[in-house]
Formats: C-alpha cells, structure tokens, sequence
C-alpha cells in the first residue's frame, strides 16, 4: 500500500470554528467549534457541523456547548472529546494512520497554563506530541506577510470570541492587544436590539446570518432589508419582522469601535521604525470578521493607513501553521 511518511498536523482551534491541516494536503477539515452533550449522562452526542445544526433547537434534554471560549478553552472534556473527533476525521479523509505531530495555534493572550490545557488535550486525543503557535503570526503567516523578515506587518484577526491586533517583524510579536469582541458580541449586540426594538426573541444562528446578510460598519450605498422571524414576547408567538441593514449597523457600532480603538492602541504602541513600514504596506485583516461589510473601509478612514482583507481569511490561520509546520525547529521551544 501507498503510505504517507509524514504525519504532521494543524490545527486551527478557534472558538467559532476548528481547521485542521495535513501536511502535504492542505485543509482538510472545517468544522464548527460546537458539542451537543446529551445532559443527564453526559453522552457527546454529536459534534462540529451536525451540533451547530441543533444549535436553539434542542430540548432540554441535550446542552449546545462551545467548548472554547474568549479563545481559551471554557471546558476542557468537551475539548479534548472534540479534538479527538476532528483528528479521527481527517486521518479518515487523509488516509493517514498513527498518531499525528500535532502544532495548534491559539491566541496570543493566553496564560502558560491555558497552552498547556491545550497541548495537554491534544495529546489526550491522541498527538504524539503537540506544541503550540500563536495565532495571530501563524494568521499573518497564511496571509502571505513576510513574517520572517525585519519589516513591520500589521494583522489583525477578528474570530467569534476574540479580536487581536499585532505587529510582527523578524518572526515574533512585538506589540499586540486583544479584546474579546469580535464576531460573538456581534451577534449578542443583535439579540439585544430585536428584543428590544421589536420584542422578538431570535436565537445566535439567526443572529450570525443577519450580521453576514445585512451586517456592516456603516456607510452602506444601498438599503438592504431582511426579513427576520422569532418569537413575539408579548404574545408568546412566532412573529416574522423586517430589519434594515442600517439598523444593524448602528446595533454594531460598539463593536467596531471597540475593534478600531484596538488597532489605533496597537499603533500607537509600534516602535516608529515599524509604524512607518506599516503605513507603506498597510494592515491585513484575517479571520471571519474580516468579512463584515465595510469594516476595512472603517478602520482605513479612522487610521489613514491601507487595509487589505486577506485571501480567504477564515483559512489563514490554517494555511499559516501548515506552512509553520516546514519550520517546526523555530517553534518547538515554545511547547
Ligand atoms: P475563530 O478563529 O474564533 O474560530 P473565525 O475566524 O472562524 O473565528 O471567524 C468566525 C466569526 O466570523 C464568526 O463570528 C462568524 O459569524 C464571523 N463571520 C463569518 N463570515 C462573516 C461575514 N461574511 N461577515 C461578518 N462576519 C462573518
Ligand atoms: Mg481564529
């Protein structure tokens, strides 16, 4: 039989969404960070794209979880059983036997006893051996920035639990601030507003699909309007609304202001050397909420410097520990 030598792996853990690559193939695996554990025996019983679909639609019975939260993990069985599961996965789809050599990246922020939650879980789940990255160089890695050389680069990745803005010359961070407000405060600030502008209960898928429908960080050229359904509070009963797009994007207005003062701070703290590289090349944005309407428009104006939303910026942080991976000596102190 045709065998693979190499058994190194990637893993994305976000708290929206876990990527895993495989050397030598790429990404194969894009799942949602979500557990359905049923609640009285604690039996997982599904995982990554079939719990999201259960997401606001299980009984009482069976508990949605996000194992990770604000970046770090919030609950540590559900992690590891979750680990487990997406490596079993991609072995399957990659024909790939043993036990993998694992590197995970995580944010910049955590502490040293988080990293080890979290390399500890992946040997749980079955890593030969596991050491960490963080994510927003590896993010900046898979957005192409030249990493590695003594110029300033800018990334800021914007996830579901966290939002981090960071310079990096010469292979490491510099200067970097996160705040956790990104795409899950978003979709909470969204909530809010429908029940209290309209007293109607909707639930976090509706939310996510209405900040990617009609979302924005202003100045939209157009009216966009989306019909929405939920539940009226008064009256117990469904109830479908119609929200505008201009709606939203004032229910998001903290949040981004939050995001623009983050990078604005990580600006101000950059040695001028860096700062100036960083106004030639300008500032790269990864992660989901990279995508939001208008958010590279807001933060260009708010800071005068270029933004760029990366290539496929829900992957970077994969394809960067996938090529992080050719590098592996660089890192493996940091375990
Ligand atoms: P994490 O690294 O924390 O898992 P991701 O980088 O996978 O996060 O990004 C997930 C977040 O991006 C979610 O909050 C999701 O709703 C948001 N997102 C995805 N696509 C869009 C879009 N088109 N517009 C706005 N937000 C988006
Ligand atoms: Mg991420």
């Amino acid at each position: 039989m045709f065998k693979i030598r190499s058994k190194d792996l990637g893993i994305d853990l976000g708290t929206a969404n876990t990527l895993v690559y495989v050397k030598g193939k790429g990404i194969m695996l894009r799942e949602p960070s979500v557990v359905a554990i049923q609640t009285e025996s604690n039996k997982i019983l599904s995982i990554g794209h079939a719990a999201k679909e259960v997401l606001g639609r299980a009984p009482k019975s069976v508990a949605v979880v996000h194992p990770l939260k604000d970046g770090v993990i919030a609950d540590y069985t559900s992690t590891t059983a979750m680990i487990k599961h997406f490596l079993t996965e991609s072995n399957k789809k990659s024909l790939m036997g043993g036990k993998p050599f694992v590197m995970i990246c995580v944010p910049s922020s955590i502490t040293a006893v988080e990293q080890r939650a979290v390399t500890d879980a992946a040997r749980e789940a079955g890593a030969r051996d596991a050491y960490v990255i963080e994510e927003a160089l590896a993010a900046a890695i898979g957005a192409g920035l030249p990493v590695w050389e003594p110029i300033g680069s800018m990334v800021v990745d914007i996830g579901g639990g966290t939002t981090e803005a960071a310079v990096i010359s010469l292979g490491g961070i510099v200067t970097s601030n996160t705040i956790r407000v990104a795409g899950d405060e978003m979709d909470k600030a969204i909530i809010n507003y429908a029940r209290k502008r309209y007293n109607l209960m909707i639930g976090e898928r509706t939310a996510e699909s209405i900040k990617i429908e009609i979302g924005s960080a202003g100045d939209l050229k157009d009216e966009i309007r989306k019909a929405v359904r939920g539940r009226d509070m008064v009256t117990g009963l469904p109830k479908t609304i119609e929200i505008s797009g201009s709606e939203i994007s004032n229910t998001l207005s903290d949040s981004v202001n939050a995001i623009v003062d983050t990078v604005r701070l990580t600006l101000e703290e950059t040695p001028p050397e860096l700062a100036a590289d960083i106004m030639d090349r300008g500032i790269t944005l990864t992660g989901g909420g990279a995508l939001l309407n208008n958010l590279d428009n807001k933060l260009n104006k708010k800071t005068g410097i270029p933004v760029f939303i990366a290539q496929d910026p829900l992957d970077c942080a994969a394809l960067g520990i996938g090529k992080a991976l050719d590098q592996i000596q660089l890192f493996k102190s940091k375990g």
